[in-house]
């Protein structure tokens, strides 16, 4: 989305879903908020956080992923 309209799929952009708040590329237009990197919000968080949120920390992130107990036993082993 940017100030000239939406260029994706005909001209219609979705709004920001809840979980964009505080997203530094949450932009303004029209009394609505979109997205000034993704025309469709909703779809970046179906699978978990958004990539190219401005708010969410890298950390926050890396704990969400998946840890192999074995590999996690024999490196505490160590
Ligand atoms: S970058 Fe992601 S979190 Fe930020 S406004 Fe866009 S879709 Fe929402």
């Amino acid at each position: 989305m940017t100030a000239n309209g939406c260029s994706y799929n005909g001209g219609i952009c979705h709004e920001t879903v809840e979980a964009c708040d505080g997203c530094g590329r949450k932009v303004e237009f029209s009394s609505s908020w979109f997205c000034s990197a993704c025309p469709e919000p909703s779809t970046k968080w179906k699978t978990g956080h958004c990539n190219l949120a401005t708010h969410v920390s890298k950390a926050a992130a890396a704990a969400q992923q998946k840890i192999n107990p074995l590999k996690a036993s024999k490196r505490a082993r160590r």
